[in-house]
């Protein structure tokens, strides 16, 4: 057997808690459907994406920001039994953030974000440590993302959700992953040097500078929620590929695990080491 070595990651964004309703149908404007079952959980795309990688072997450091509240104590307490370095959570006056999520049937979800301590982190105490590798969303603000972008020595941006990017950050990137509706939101980023489209049931691909370099198909599985779907495959491809792992091996394992986070129910879903996800080869 190879030794892989793990990679090391700092993840900066968002943590939340997330309020699930699972409903038959989600309901339309102004109306009221009563059949919901509620999930409290834990959430935020940051938050996804740290859980995620740590669960698939990296050392992980979490930057972000909590309120000095309940749920924030309950984050905390997570991060430290799953093993992420929350050293770089900051405790803001606003409450924790939270997600108000319906998930359907099908497995399709809707969501509403309060942003609260997500919006309020301070872009002078980041404390990444210089030249770190930084995977980073787009749900906290510009000056954060911003400076995060300045001390990374590998920037990997989840464009997600779409929004224009602060200036010079995309000069920065050393990856970037989109969804098909971030890819036609963000037309600026259709040249990054490093460009994962992510295809749904579909698979992914990979450009660089608008150059497709490699394609993965779609795992088969059985949906359950596709919210942390995602987040678990941007976990995995930053992983592979700060491992060494060839694009075409790194992006079929990313489809393999965010084919896993869907047939879970949690928005952090229960994954494995890297490597048991196959040899995509
Ligand atoms: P997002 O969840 O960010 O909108 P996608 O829907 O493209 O992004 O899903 C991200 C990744 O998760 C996909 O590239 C794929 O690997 C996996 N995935 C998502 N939905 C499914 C599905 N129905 N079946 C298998 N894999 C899926």
């Amino acid at each position: 057997m190879p030794i892989i070595p793990s990679p090391s990651l700092t993840v900066v964004g968002a943590i939340n808690v997330d309020l699930t309703a699972r409903v038959e149908r989600a309901p339309g404007p102004g109306e009221t459907v009563a059949d919901g079952i509620l999930q409290r959980g834990p959430g935020g795309k940051g938050a996804n994406q740290a859980v995620a990688a740590a669960r698939l072997g990296a050392a992980v450091r979490m930057v972000g920001a909590v309120g000095d509240d309940l749920d924030g104590r309950g984050v905390r307490a997570q991060f430290a039994a799953i093993g992420v370095d929350a050293s770089g959570v900051q405790t803001a006056d606003a409450a924790t953030g939270t997600a108000l999520i319906v998930v359907d049937a099908t497995g399709e979800n809707s969501i509403v974000v309060c942003a609260g301590a997500n919006a309020e982190i301070d872009p002078t105490a980041l404390g990444i440590h210089r030249g770190a590798a930084v995977l980073a969303q787009l749900e906290v603000s510009d000056a954060v993302i911003s400076a995060a972008a300045e001390a990374a020595g590998f920037l990997a941006l989840n464009v997600a959700p779409a929004r224009p990017l602060p200036p010079g950050v995309l000069e920065r990137c050393d990856l970037v992953i989109a969804n098909e509706t971030e890819y036609a939101q963000l037309p600026e980023v259709h040249d990054a040097a490093l460009l994962c489209v992510t295809l749904g049931a579909d698979g992914a691909r990979l450009y660089r500078r608008g150059e497709l370099v490699a394609s993965a198909a779609g795992v088969a599985t059985t949906v359950r929620n596709t919210v942390g779907a995602g987040d678990a495959f941007c976990a995995a491809l930053v992983c592979g590929l700060l491992r060494g792992d060839e694009p075409e091996a790194a992006l079929a394992r990313a489809c393999a695990v965010g084919a896993a986070a869907v047939a879970d129910d949690a928005s952090q879903p229960a994954l494995d080491l890297l490597d048991t996800y196959g040899d995509p080869a």
